[in-house]
């Protein structure tokens, strides 16, 4: 794949950790190959700490307080101490930020879906395990 269908936003995203955690590990991949790609993901880097000017940059910047998807995972299983849980509520709810609101979806509906698989595998081995038993 070409560089440049990664958008600088995207790259920046990738050094955030701000990826979803598929197109993270795409974007590393292509990293590995493409020196050209890692120019200027190491430019964008060093640009981003300097200090911004851009409004996007800005944003970006001020995002520190995001939350990881690992955090975000945790505070869906309910394993977060309070005080970790009443930050994320806050961010997400009172803040309204966008980003983990959005990643919080999506990791909601992957443990749905996860769900979903393992509670049909279970009705499938039950209804064959009860089969079995009434031969
Ligand atoms: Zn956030």
């Amino acid at each position: 794949m070409p560089d440049e269908s990664r958008t600088d936003a995207e790259l920046l995203a990738y050094l955030d950790e701000m990826l979803p955690a598929e197109r993270s590990a795409e974007v590393e991949r292509e990293l590995r190959d493409s020196p050209s790609l890692r120019q200027r993901a190491s430019l964008l880097a060093r640009r981003r700490d300097q200090g911004g000017h851009t409004i996007g940059e800005i944003w970006r910047r001020e995002r520190l307080s995001c939350l990881s998807r690992s955090q975000l995972g945790s505070y869906l299983l309910g394993a977060l101490d309070n005080a970790q849980a009443d930050y994320v509520d806050f961010h997400i709810r009172t803040i309204g930020c966008r980003i983990c609101a959005a990643n919080l979806q999506d990791l909601q509906a992957s443990q749905q879906v996860d769900g979903a698989t393992r509670q049909r595998r279970r009705r499938f081995f039950e209804s064959s395990a009860g089969r079995l038993r009434s031969r």
